[in-house]
Order: C-alpha cells, then structure tokens, then sequence
C-alpha cells in the first residue's frame, strides 16, 4: 500500500553523473561539469544525463548557509602554489597528498575570480594602503585589484549571501531539471557484478512520502564534513557547541565507508590540539584575535 501511511512511492532514475550534495564542492562540481557535458555532445554527441541532489535547499545549505567573512585560500601574486603546497603539508604535518594541494592551489583564483564576477564583494586596498569594504570603484582581482589579506593565505569578503551567489550560478549552468533538493542520501549501492563499484546510490525525500533510487556510472559524493565526533573540553553553556555546522553530519565519510571504501588523509585531529576549550575558525583564533597556542613544554 502506497500513500501517507503506506510503504513509500519508490521513484527510479538513471544518470550518468550523480552529484551527492549541493555544498561549495557540488556547486563548483556542477558549474564545472556542464563545460564537458557542452563538449561531449556537441564533439560526440553524447547527452550526458546529470543529477546534483542536496538534502536541503541549496541556497543556503551546506556549512557556508549564514556566509563566510573570507575566503581562506587566494594565491595571487605574491606567492604561488608550490608555497601553498608546502604550507598545507607544514600544517598537517605531513599527512597530505602534495598532488592534491599544489592542484587546489594550481585553480583556486580561478574560482575566486568566478565569485567576484558572479558579484561576490571582495575587499581591496587601494593605492594608499588604504582598506575598502567591498569593491566599489576598484579592479577586480582579475585585472589586478589588491586583496585585502588576514594571514598570508586568506582574503577578505562581504560573504553574507556568498551561498546564495554560488548556487545561483549553479543553478544557471546546470538548469533546474538536473537539480533535485530535498533529497537525503542514506546509502550507496555497490555494483553486483564488481562489489568494488558504485553503481548508485539510495535516498528518501524529506517532503514527500518517497524513496529514491539512482542507478549512476559515476558519482562525486561531497556532503560535507563531521561535527560532534570529538567531544570538547569545555563545560556547561559551551559543551556540544561546535563551530562546523552540526547539520553536517557525516555522510560524505559513513557512507564511503560503508560502501567499502579507503578513507585517506583522516588521521588528523587538528581541531582540539589547536582550540582546547574554544569553537571558532582557524582565522578567528590565530588572524584576527593574534592568539598564540602553546604546548605542554611552554613553547609557542
Ligand atoms: C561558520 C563557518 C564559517 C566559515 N568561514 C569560512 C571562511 O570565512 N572562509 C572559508 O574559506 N571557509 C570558511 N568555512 C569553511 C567552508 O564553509 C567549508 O570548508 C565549505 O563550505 C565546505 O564545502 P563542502 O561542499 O565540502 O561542504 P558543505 O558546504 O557543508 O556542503 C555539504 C552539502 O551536502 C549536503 N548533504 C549533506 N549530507 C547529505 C546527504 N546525506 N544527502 C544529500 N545531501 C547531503 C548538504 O545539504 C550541503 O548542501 C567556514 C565554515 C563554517 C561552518
């Protein structure tokens, strides 16, 4: 029996990319895609069928929902991506994939001019040293505007509705037909010629009475980080607090794992070494506050 109290309408797609989760990693996922999907069907004439389903609504879903005061990685001129490569190592002390961050930071002003052209305000400083909050009247990055930097990685933003920008490209790129909100991915399904494939994944709508099934070929799971895994020292009003959205609630690293795969990179535990008994972002602590962390022996 179908219906309100019934078993679920079971609804089935096939895709040929699914894309689990409608975070920054989906959005910019989904932007870029559709550049290959445009070149395979009109070089190949291949149409492409792809799908981004997000649990929440993408507007303002994900741990950027309330906006972001800066964007925590541009390169620009002063230094390049090998130095940012070597940072990122430096600061997780060596348990990082140098590929994979000298290739973030080979791209990520790209993206960061994509934002500011997408009306993203980014705060610059003009030829006296001066601070502008926003952009009004001075070049953009792209064509040589100076960042107003926190740190020597960071740039400042007016980010209030930096979510709403980003999906609002996506969307545009993507068309709303190959964006499904609401749709919470519980399970993926492994391949049952080949366990050692993804073949699709399960979820269930959180309006309707329904189940949804999309067999893919190849699928981007990103729906975010953890919270709450390790428990924090601080007491009383503080205890549970967490800085990460607690609507982040693990699926990108549960259902990986269940599906059997190798989680890399994960033996860091950065977060209570660096703010004992504190709930903020890196940038907050160190940047903006000059706070000093020091170790059992006293040093810096
Ligand atoms: C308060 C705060 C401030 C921050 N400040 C800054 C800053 O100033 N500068 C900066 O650069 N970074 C900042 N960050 C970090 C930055 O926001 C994150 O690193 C980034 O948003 C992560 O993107 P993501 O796509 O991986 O995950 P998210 O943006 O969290 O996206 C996860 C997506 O997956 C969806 N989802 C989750 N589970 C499922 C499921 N089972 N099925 C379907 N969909 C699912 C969610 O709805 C969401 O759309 C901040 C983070 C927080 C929380």
């Amino acid at each position: 029996m179908a219906g309100e109290f019934g078993n679920p309408e079971v609804i089935q797609e096939e895709v040929d990319v699914l894309l689990i989760g409608g975070g920054m990693a989906c959005c910019g996922a989904g932007y870029e895609i559709m550049r290959w999907a445009d070149a395979a069907k009109a070089e190949l004439g291949i149409d492409l069928k792809i799908k981004l389903v997000d649990k929440a609504a993408m507007d303002r879903s994900g741990a950027v929902a309330q906006g972001l005061s800066a964007i925590n990685t541009y390169i620009g001129t002063e230094q390049d991506p090998a130095d940012y490569a070597r940072m990122v190592s430096n600061d997780l002390m060596g348990i990082t994939r140098d590929d994979l961050a000298y290739d973030l930071g080979r791209n990520v002003d790209d993206s960061v001019h994509l934002f500011e052209e997408w009306g993203l305000p980014i705060w610059k400083t003009d030829e006296n040293g001066e601070r502008h909050d926003g952009s009004q009247g001075l070049p953009t990055l792209k064509d040589g505007g100076k960042p107003v930097r926190s740190g020597k990685w960071q740039i400042m933003i007016n980010g209030e509705s930096y979510k709403w920008i980003v999906a609002e490209a996506t969307k545009k790129a993507l068309g709303m037909d190959r964006i499904q909100e609401r749709i919470f991915i519980v399970k993926l399904v492994n391949d049952k010629n080949d366990p050692s494939r993804i073949a699709g994944a399960v979820g269930f709508s959180t309006r309707d009475h329904k189940v949804v099934v999309y067999k893919a070929k190849a699928i981007l799971l990103a729906a975010g980080g953890c919270v709450n895994i390790f428990r924090p020292r601080s007491v009383g009003e503080g205890t549970g607090r967490a800085w990460y959205p607690v609507w982040n609630a693990g699926s990108t690293y549960a259902m990986a794992a269940e599906a059997g795969a190798e989680l890399t990179m994960m033996e860091n535990r950065f977060v209570p070494a660096r703010f004992k008994d504190g709930y903020g972002p890196v940038g907050a602590w160190f940047l903006l506050f000059k706070a000093q962390a020091v170790n059992a022996y006293g040093e810096v």
